[in-house]
């Protein structure tokens, strides 16, 4: 357990709350009982069947033959794609939403990059019958209208955030002004391990169904609970703290995180936070992220709007600094290439995300026994126009025997 919160909500020296004061009794509401709650035997049950039932877990443990002989190793993938609404980000969301429903709240607000987890969140909140605020940047707006008109037909009333970059930190500072004067009623409900705690452990321990999954399907596939490796990409990092939480005591089991670097490390043109960060303050916890000489926060750049974020979160802050996890990157046309690679001999179009952690496959040498687990932590329909733009300049052409 040595990797995960201690009471007040640090990883190592990571993470904590440092929230205005003013939302000190929102948070500190959460704290007082969501312990009890997430605990109770009522809880998990409807939490369960709702995975069983409504997302389609447990997502299969699939073992991707030719990809394997690829790489001349044992490669596993985990089929997070395969979930309702396209990606992990489900997981977390119908955890949530039981959590705000068992409070009391009637009105849930997030805030939203891409779409995806504004989609997730909209759709628990037409499920449970919730009023579902959503505030995304006026910028992403623009670029993911698909996303927007998601959230719509489920519901949900989108706000513009037009302050600053108009991005996904303008979003997060709206919605936390909507918290601040809407205490009572109102749930905001957090995407990724990130934020003041207790959000990065409770949206940790409600993606761990993903690795406690992998546990019996590796057993009864081939006779061991624990793989080699586990690769997953990052962007806040809650895809990988799933899938990395059972395993976390296991120093035997090799944890692989993938950042994007975007045009590359070098460039002013990334997101990867591990590489090119240092300790700040974001999102209300202490953590790595990017920024300038003075504090201020850097826009990240990826091709992949969901690994597009300046922070990461403490959890994974703490797996870098003591070495428990290794976190490495890939570019952009690193992540198209294995993405045009696993569509071609697997027939699976991973999200561009997910495709960052298969990018790694490139970059580790394994031995032919070993057995290394690939999370797909989102199906890639959403980034065909991206796929399909780049696909020309891709040595992946389309008609190319593989060699
Ligand atoms: C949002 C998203 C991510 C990144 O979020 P994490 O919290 O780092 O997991 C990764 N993959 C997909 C498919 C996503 O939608």
């Amino acid at each position: 357990m040595k990797y995960l919160a201690n009471d007040l909500g640090y990883y190592g020296e990571f993470g904590g709350a440092f929230i205005p004061e003013m939302l000190q009794p929102n948070v500190d509401a959460l704290k007082a009982c969501y312990k009890e709650i997430i605990d109770s035997y009522e809880f998990k049950q409807e939490f369960i069947d709702l995975l069983k039932n409504y997302v389609g877990r447990p997502s299969p443990l699939y073992f991707a033959k030719r990809l394997s002989e690829h790489y001349g190793t044992k490669i596993y993938l985990k089929r997070e794609d395969l979930n309702h609404t396209g990606s992990h980000k489900v997981n977390n969301t119908i955890g949530q939403i039981l959590l705000a429903k068992k409070m009391g709240k009637k009105r849930i607000i997030a805030e939203t990059g891409a779409g995806q987890h504004g989609v997730a969140t909209a759709t628990v909140c037409a499920l449970m019958d919730l009023e579902c605020v959503v505030y995304m940047g006026a910028t992403d707006i623009e670029r993911q209208m698909p996303n927007v008109k998601r959230m719509e037909m489920l519901g949900a009333t989108v706000i513009p955030a037009e302050s600053g970059n108009k991005t996904l930190k303008d979003a997060t500072n709206e919605a936390l002004r909507d918290w601040i004067n809407n205490p009572e009623d109102t749930y905001y409900l957090i995407g990724s391990v990130v934020g003041p705690h207790p959000y990065p452990e409770i949206v940790a321990k409600f993606q761990s169904i993903i690795s406690e999954e992998i546990g019996w399907q590796l057993d009864e596939q081939i006779g061991r609970t624990a793989p080699d490796y586990i690769i997953a990409c990052v962007g806040g990092g809650s895809n990988a703290a799933g899938v990395f939480y059972h395993y976390l005591d296991d120093e035997n089991v090799k944890l692989i995180a993938v950042e994007a670097s975007g045009l590359g490390i070098k460039t002013n043109e990334t997101a990867a936070t591990m590489a090119c960060g240092d300790v700040g303050f974001i999102h209300g916890s202490k953590t790595l992220l990017m920024q300038d000489g003075d504090g201020q926060i850097i826009e990240p750049y990826s091709i992949s709007a969901g690994l597009d974020y300046p922070g990461i979160g403490p959890f994974h802050a703490n797996l870098f600094k003591t070495g428990r996890a290794k976190y490495i990157d890939a570019t952009d046309r690193e992540a198209l290439d294995a993405a045009y690679l696993l569509t071609k001999i697997e027939g699976i179009i991973p999200a561009l995300e997910s495709a960052h952690a298969l990018a790694a496959l490139e970059k580790l040498s394994f031995k032919p026994n070993d057995v290394v687990v690939v999370n797909i932590s989102g199906r890639g329909d959403k980034d065909m126009d991206t796929y399909i733009k780049n696909i020309v300049s891709s040595h992946w052409s389309l008609n190319r025997p593989l060699t």
